[in-house]
């Protein structure tokens, strides 16, 4: 079968490899429909995640339908149209059953589909712990409306579950990326009183501007006036970080009010600094990255339901055989592009 691997730093390639086997009896192969393309992918391709093995096929986000099951696997069966969750979790340790599944204390546990282990970017993919990495999708719901259930949407949501976001808050997201939409997306489902998106980019500005035409839109260099400006008591109640750049760090804790919930979705290329002395008083409360991704059922019931949308953001679609076209366009940002559908 068709996979695209990370042959070594700087180097992802279409290979041929063989269609994957079921290795263990809580294992899944599942026919990919669909993929994307994420930005943690590129990470790997520029040699920034340690852990990435080269040789695995990229890709860790998608959709298919169950090929074969082993013998322990119940919640699934062959046929069924399912998304798959960037996570592998066991369901059975002390964080998994605390609903912390990112700290997954089994061996394969965390993000290892497409990092550790061979991944989606491929005709077909094996998930470990398949009832817990698969949900059934609803028959109303299109693959191309599940395709980002597994990451960038179970990023927003998770992200917006834990910033307790009230009706009377003034919610700040830095960074209009896929996730931050995705962020956006699930933040609005809160009725916060104000949301607020900084982004420096002008297309992805004008995307929001046109798909969410409630929601204010500001520059990075203009935000912190217009957040305290906007707010109610001198700040946002509540700040995403979802950009991670240079100073986005800094920017979400100076826009943020005191006792503010300050959420850092973000993953940095380089350590941030916590300056205590300069926040001091402001009594912030942090909390931090990475997903715990064991929301996909609510939120395919979501998508069903007409609540959440995520179809907007793939402005780009290509078959397996173009994949190297597709990084290359979402690489470079080219076209206006939030995320590509890859046909597998
Ligand atoms: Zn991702
Ligand atoms: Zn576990």
């Amino acid at each position: 079968m068709q996979t695209y691997t990370y042959v070594s730093k700087g180097k992802f390639e279409l290979t041929e490899k063989p269609k994957p086997v079921i290795m263990h009896e809580r294992d899944a192969i599942v026919k990919v429909t669909l993929a994307s393309i994420c930005s943690s992918d590129l990470h790997i391709k520029h040699g920034s995640v340690p852990r990435a093995v080269p040789g695995i096929t990229v890709g860790h986000e998608m959709v298919g339908i169950v090929e074969e099951v082993g013998d322990a696997v119940t919640h699934v069966k062959p046929g069924d149209r399912v998304t798959v969750n960037v996570e592998t979790f066991c369901g059975e340790c002390y964080f998994c059953k605390k609903g912390y599944v990112n700290n997954c204390t089994d061996q394969n546990g965390g993000w290892a589909l497409g990092c550790r282990i061979d991944g989606g970017q491929a005709e077909y993919v094996r998930v470990p712990f398949a009832d817990q990495g698969l949900n059934k999708i609803p028959d109303e719901v299109t693959d191309r409306q599940a395709l980002f259930v597994g990451d960038v949407l179970a990023t927003g949501y998770w992200a917006t579950r834990i910033s307790e976001i009230t009706e009377d808050d003034t919610v700040l997201i830095i960074g209009a990326g896929p996730t931050g939409i995705c962020t956006l997306l699930c933040v609005m489902l809160k009725h916060p009183k104000h949301i607020i998106m900084c982004e420096k980019d002008e297309e992805r500005i004008h995307f929001i501007n046109e798909h969410y035409p409630d929601v204010l839109t500001i520059s990075p260099e203009e935000c912190e006036t217009f957040v305290k400006n906007t707010s109610d008591h001198g700040g946002a109640d509540v700040v995403l970080e979802v950009a991670g750049a240079e100073s986005t760090f800094r920017l979400a804790w100076e826009c943020a009010r005191p006792n503010a919930i300050v959420t850092v979705v973000a993953l940095y290329d380089k350590a941030q600094s916590l300056p205590l002395p300069d926040m001091y008083g402001k009594n912030l409360i942090f909390k931090t990255g990475g997903v715990d991704g064991c929301d996909c059922e609510e939120t395919l019931k979501l998508i069903a339901e007409g609540k959440i949308n995520t179809e907007p953001l793939i402005t780009h679609t290509y078959p397996l055989s173009k994949i190297e076209e597709a990084y290359d366009l979402f690489e470079n940002k080219r076209d206006g592009v939030i995320k590509v559908a890859v046909e597998c």
